[in-house]
């Protein structure tokens, strides 16, 4: 079975979201093998986004990341990382469908990075690698 890295972002936890986004995983038919709540520090971030390093959003992205705890969880279930990315919905949340975690939740607050919420892993590959930043130790 597969496992993917869902974070619930600064902005979820502030607005009292982590159950809400736990219970949609659940409910799916996921099952929860890791979880934790942390504030991340800029070195667990430069390597979660080192993809993203040079664009214009990097530094508000890793600003905000930082800006309060999240919640790090690892999920596994069958194409769990497909699977996830379809509850969250598109990244931009102003335009993800209703009925996602971004679609229903989530919106535009005119900053400069897009509060959404939740991050998904979006391949095995990228899996992997983010579970061995989160959670060192786990397989
Ligand atoms: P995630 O990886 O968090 O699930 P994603 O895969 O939909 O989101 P990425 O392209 O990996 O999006 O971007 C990572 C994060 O950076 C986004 O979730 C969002 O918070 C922020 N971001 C991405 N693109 C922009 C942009 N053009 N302007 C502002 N913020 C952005």
């Amino acid at each position: 079975v597969q496992r993917t890295l869902v974070l619930v972002k600064p902005d979820g936890v502030r607005r009292n979201l982590v159950g809400e986004v736990l219970r949609r995983i659940e409910a799916k038919g996921y099952s929860l093998v890791a979880l934790q709540l942390r504030t991340a520090d800029r070195e667990l971030l430069a390597g979660h986004y080192a993809e993203h390093e040079g664009k214009p959003f990097y530094e508000p992205l890793v600003e905000f990341m930082s800006s309060g705890p999240v919640v790090a969880a690892v999920v596994e279930g069958q194409r769990v990382i497909e699977g996830f990315r379809a509850l969250a919905g598109t990244t931009d949340p102003t335009t993800a469908a209703p009925g996602t975690i971004r679609g229903d939740l989530a919106r535009d607050w005119g900053l400069r990075v897009q509060q959404n919420l939740v991050h998904g892993s979006d391949s095995e590959e990228s899996a992997a690698r983010e579970i061995g930043l989160w959670f060192p130790g786990l397989g």
